[in-house]
């Protein structure tokens, strides 16, 4: 059996390929011929089927160890479709710092359909234990959450779950199956956006869903084809790109995570580093045990200078939401991805106005820092 990087590169062989493409070709037809009225036929209509999707849901499957894989026109557009496996009156239990578009989507959207939600720190096995109730169906969490990088246990959860009989839900978004795999570590589905380190360019928005086994990937292909959030053959062949130089981008990125770090560390205007490589820290111990590596994204408070001048002064660093992608990004959660949320939410939450967070991407090292190291001269 082939190794990971391999599988990176090589996907599965396409049956559909007659001509030796070393690429599998892209499909853009929406339906495809019966040869007979009577003929089964393998391919019918592209929201059902489309050979170029597939190969990409195959692929994500094989690095997950997974039953299936499914994808979807954004992240979202897949947890929609994971979270319509439940019933009215079905309870989830989820984590208190899940991606804010997550939240609301159970918030405001699921609950309507009555589905009930109870948000708790699942770092916390008590807290998580004390939330399940007679109506409890699954636990849905980030492994590492965005922006402060808390880290939960995928096998603690896991352990809960299986003994109260619920589904464990990841949205492993920040670590990609190149850093863990949680439903080696007991999880059933595991959800990605692609839009972030699986394409890896920032221009194309995706989602990916992979079911550890037959059932729970019976009901996902329900889901996908009767609400029909499909990815497109081009983007699906986009992410299928991106996805071959995923370990070689990532680890360009995590070298000059560690850099960064390092000269964060040595500053006296930077209060508090969030991040799990960082020794010392319970997050490191748990992100140690199951993550390949720490990931490429962090976040910091600053002291005694002005954060916004900080951020308008970067140069390299664009100013931007999302991550993953080839080119480094700088946020303020508190007036960008979080812009939503009251002063007195983003206190609870634990986000400061001087909290900072960086995705790294893969520039040279050297040039980061001495962006970095300008932009808060300059904003004393
Ligand atoms: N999950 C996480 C952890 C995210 O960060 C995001 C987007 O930022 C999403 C899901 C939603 O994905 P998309 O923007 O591709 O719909």
């Amino acid at each position: 059996m082939s190794k990971f990087n391999t599988n990176l590169v090589h996907g599965i062989p396409c049956k559909e390929n007659k001509t030796g493409a070393v690429n599998p070709p892209i499909y853009t037809s929406t339906t495809y011929a019966y040869p007979n009225a009577e003929s089964a036929v393998r391919w019918d209509y592209a929201r059902s089927g489309n050979p170029t999707r597939e190969f990409l849901e195959n692929q994500v499957a094989r690095l997950e160890n997974g039953d299936r894989g499914f994808a979807f026109s954004s992240g979202m557009a897949a947890i929609h479709a994971v979270l319509s496996i439940f019933s009215p009156g079905d309870h989830v239990v989820i984590g208190d710092q899940i991606y804010g578009g997550t939240f609301r989507l159970f918030n405001q959207f699921f609950k309507r359909w009555n589905i009930e939600f109870t948000a708790v720190d699942t770092r916390d096995s008590a807290a998580v234990k004390t939330a399940i109730k007679p109506n409890t169906k699954a636990i849905y969490f980030e492994p590492i959450t965005n922006p402060l990088l808390h880290v939960t246990s995928v096998r603690a959860i896991a352990e809960i779950a299986q003994q109260n009989n619920l589904l464990v839900i990841v949205d492993n978004t920040f670590l990609t199956p190149y850093l863990q795999q949680p439903l080696n570590l007991g999880a059933d589905i595991v959800i990605h956006s692609a839009t972030k380190y699986l394409g890896g360019h920032s221009d194309v928005i995706a989602g990916i869903v992979v079911t550890k086994n037959k059932k729970l990937s019976d009901k996902l292909y329900f889901s996908q084809n009767a609400i029909g959030g499909i990815l497109s053959p081009e983007d699906s062949n986009l992410i299928r790109r991106g996805i071959q130089t995923l370990s070689v981008r990532l680890d360009r990125q995590l070298l000059n995570t560690q850099k960064i770090v390092v000269f964060l560390q040595k500053r006296n205007d930077i209060k508090k580093i969030n991040y799990p490589g960082i020794v010392g820290t319970p997050e490191h111990d748990v992100a140690k045990n199951e993550c390949k590596d720490f990931g490429a994204v962090l976040s910091f408070e600053v002291q005694n200078i002005n954060v916004i001048k900080f951020v308008n002064n970067l140069k390299l660093f664009q100013l931007a939401v999302s991550l993953g992608a080839v080119e480094s990004l700088a946020e303020l959660p508190a007036k960008m991805s979080h812009a939503e949320l009251s002063a007195k939410e983003l206190l609870s939450c634990g986000i400061s106005p001087n909290l900072v967070r960086l995705a790294i991407g893969i520039e040279d090292a050297d040039d980061l820092i001495v962006d970095l190291e300008q932009a808060l001269n300059a904003a004393k």
